[in-house]
């Protein structure tokens, strides 16, 4: 058997996760999860675990990934991807999405949830894509949230993967229970997190870091039962919810 299988079978062995039995305690006074070195060595390792991240809703453009974000709301990106390639074919554009009423799309997009909501968010912004952008989505914070159904998280989308402009950091489900979890922040709803993720990584990041924290949520650190054995991040994370864990566990690190 060559030596890197026997290696990684005796890690696989010696990794095999033990409950995360270690009581939780309070921080030492000493930690400081904001540390320079410590943000710079999550970074790194994220760039090792997802070189090169992308949005993982299916679009073509600006306007594509502005309604599959809307339908993102309480739904997977897979149920969005599933629903938006007949929709798009129905109706192309912002301009045939602005002449319907918003019931007629609602059987379109009828299984991503919120269905009524995210029909009257769609046709209303792309009525004000129409009436105010000449048919474009605009390329600023300020107008886009002018669009009906487009808050900071969508905005956010569309500005950094569409237009590849760093204006704020998205935060998702995702990235509001991994932040807590790595104690990058205490706060506990997604604007004051936008604004403290804003702080302590570098602009440039932006963009790749809100997708890496989103692929990582996904394949890794779920909701329930985070698979710690196999993550990249385990030293450097002291989650409450930990299921698996070489180092102290703090309370206070809850998603
Ligand atoms: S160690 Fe566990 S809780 Fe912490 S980031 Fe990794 S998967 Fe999530």
């Amino acid at each position: 058997m060559p030596v890197t299988k026997t290696k990684s079978k005796l890690k696989a062995k010696a990794a095999k996760p033990a409950p995360a039995s270690v009581k939780a305690v309070a921080p030492p006074r000493d930690y400081k999860p904001l540390d320079p070195k410590r943000i710079t060595d999550l970074l790194n390792r994220l760039n090792a675990a997802y070189p090169d991240p992308k949005c993982a809703l299916t679009h073509r453009n600006a306007w594509e990934l502005t309604v599959a974000t809307i339908l993102s709301a309480q739904c997977t990106d897979v149920r969005v991807n599933m629903v938006t390639p007949e929709l798009f074919a129905k109706y192309p554009t912002p301009a045939d999405l602005a002449r319907v009423q918003p019931e007629l799309i609602e059987p379109d997009i009828r299984t991503t949830g919120f269905f009524r909501n995210k029909s009257k968010s769609i046709v209303g912004a792309a009525r004000k894509v129409m009436s105010d952008f000449k048919g474009k989505v605009p390329e600023t914070m300020d107008e886009l949230l002018t669009l009906p159904g487009v808050a900071r998280k969508t905005a956010n989308v569309v500005l950094g993967s569409w237009f590849g402009k760093a204006v704020g950091v998205v935060v998702d489900t995702h990235v509001y229970r991994l932040s807590r979890r790595l104690e990058i922040t205490k706060a506990d709803n997604p604007v004051n997190i936008e604004q403290d993720l804003m702080k302590i990584i570098p602009q440039n990041k932006w963009i790749d870091f809100s997708h890496q924290l989103i692929w990582h949520g996904r394949k890794i650190c779920f909701a329930r039962k985070p698979n710690c054995a196999e993550c990249p991040l385990e030293n450097l994370c002291h989650a409450a919810d930990k299921t698996w864990s070489t180092v102290p566990i703090h309370k206070s690190a809850r998603p």
